[in-house]
């Protein structure tokens, strides 16, 4: 267990006034010592709160009185105080197998924490839940939560899991939703695994045993040329229609019986099979956007102005804690997320080659995955601009079948910029940066072009498109 450390104190804020520092270590919050930011949250949201800390080899108590509720002004450095609860399965398709040796280490942590769940969205498989953790997110109200179902054939889940408390641990998921837990669920269809019949069986199992799931996302294992499972491969285009058609008869289902549509397939299934993208209100209301389902519909809603905010949900925990500061211990996976676009220094390059900053009228190049190409081409020639142009990025470092836009490598952006001209402007969705790194460790610093980062949205590369005009 180690202590919150303050990263960043507020100005104005109660904290402040109490002289709280950055690089304070905070031993106990009213006495108690908080395993996580959840228990933090509950803790500083009292009218007066005692701050028991220590400063370089000092220790000291800090007494704050302040309206209940209001926020207290500060941010730690990381969202759990204890260890993360890792992932004691072994499946098959986890793409953090795949991964090449050499990466930054927080990458290769597979963790399996309902906390993580409810603060960040993650999937967890239940099977190191425990009676405790029930009752705390119960009592705390842990909700929404996500979990991987993958079958609800218990033998097939523990085998797909490879533990043999993967049956048996679906029955917390019972309980979650016994108690009124919100849950979406998950479903990795591995070919020639848990796709065709074992499909249809799971979502009947779905149907049956869990109807009050909120929602099922089918969604395609991630495969890189990394992987070393022989029994791992890509969907063919007939059983990726397979798993389309089997999702939509189960739509028309659940329609049916429970009046709404439950299950979804990920937008990388109608990319693969070319089929168009559902309507948008077929998506009941986009809650798993953030796990690929009507990406693509709701990018073309914002691009096209049909909304006037980004459509993605905002997770469970920071849509409700109004006010409590997001950097720090949320780990911002998006550095420019919150400024709308933010252009990378010019200057010179890790290279030392020399950066120029293009005119803003300059052409403009977006650079995307090779599945967001296929998404954004068509928006893009309806505006009708010789000047504005996408560049699809070949995924060379994973390989695979990894062409979405997340998975995007500094060393394969490099490569394509290389061939690009200097003077025009390149655009870069923020989604394959995690705190200014791309998955493979590089910075923007390494590219050979200035790039300029836009929040991964229709209304950000809209506006981004804008400028200079
Ligand atoms: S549960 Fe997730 S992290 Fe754990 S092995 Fe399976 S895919 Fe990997």
């Amino acid at each position: 267990m180690s202590s919150p450390v303050v990263t960043l104190v507020a100005p104005g804020s109660p904290a402040e006034a109490a002289g709280l520092l950055a690089g304070d270590e905070v031993l106990r919050l009213n006495g108690q010592v908080p395993r996580d930011i959840i228990e933090w949250r509950f803790l500083v949201d009292e009218a007066d709160v005692d701050i028991d800390l220590r400063r370089g080899n000092v220790e000291l108590s800090i007494e704050i009185s302040k309206r209940e509720g209001e926020p207290l002004g500060v941010e730690v450095e990381s969202a759990l105080f204890d260890r993360v609860r890792t992932c004691d399965n072994h499946c098959e398709f986890c793409f953090i197998y795949q991964l090449p040796k050499g990466l930054r280490k927080s990458l290769y942590l597979k963790d399996d924490d309902y906390r993580l769940s409810f603060l960040y969205g993650n999937f967890t498989t239940l099977t190191r839940f425990t009676e405790a953790d029930l009752e705390r997110v119960i009592t705390e109200r842990l909700s929404p939560l996500n979990v991987s179902i993958h079958a609800t054939d218990p033998d097939i889940r523990s085998r797909m899991l490879r533990n043999p408390r993967g049956g048996m641990s679906l029955r917390w998921l019972r309980a979650l939703l016994d108690n009124g837990i919100t849950v979406n669920g998950q479903i990795v269809v591995c070919p020639g695994v848990n796709d065709g019949a074992i499909l249809d069986d799971t979502l009947a199992g779905v149907l049956d045993q869990y109807p009050e799931l909120a929602s099922v996302a089918c969604v395609p294992l991630g495969l890189s040329k990394f992987n070393a499972e022989s029994a791992m491969r890509m969907h063919t285009i007939d059983e990726a229609n397979t798993v389309v058609d089997t999702v939509h008869d189960w739509q028309d289902i659940f329609l049916t019986v429970l009046g709404r549509r439950m299950v979804f397939a990920a937008d990388e299934y109608y990319l693969m099979t070319g089929r168009p993208f559902p309507q948008a209100e077929t998506y009941d209301g986009f809650d798993l956007h953030e796990d690929g389902i009507g990406m693509a519909r709701t990018f073309a809603m914002e691009f096209t102005g049909l909304v006037d905010a980004p459509v993605g949900p905002q997770s469970g925990f920071f849509a409700w804690v109004d006010g409590a500061p997001a950097a720090g211990y949320r780990a911002p996976r998006n550095p420019a997320g919150d400024t709308g676009m933010r252009g990378c220094a010019v200057g010179a390059s890790e290279s030392g080659a020399v950066l120029l900053r293009p005119r803003a009228s300059a052409p403009i190049g977006i650079l995307t995955g090779e599945f967001g190409a296929q998404v954004l081409q068509p928006l893009i020639a309806s505006l009708g601009r010789d000047d504005v142009r996408v560049i699809a990025v070949p995924n060379e470092f994973f390989g695979g079948n990894t062409a979405v836009t997340g998975l995007m490598v500094g060393e394969d952006i490099a490569r394509v910029l290389s061939a690009e001209p200097m003077s025009h402007r390149y655009l870069l969705p923020d989604v394959c940066l995690s705190e200014g790194r791309f998955l493979d460790g590089t910075t923007l610093d390494s590219l050979p072009r200035s790039v300029e980062v836009v929040p991964t949205n229709g209304i950000a590369l809209r506006q981004a498109l804008e400028v200079g005009r």
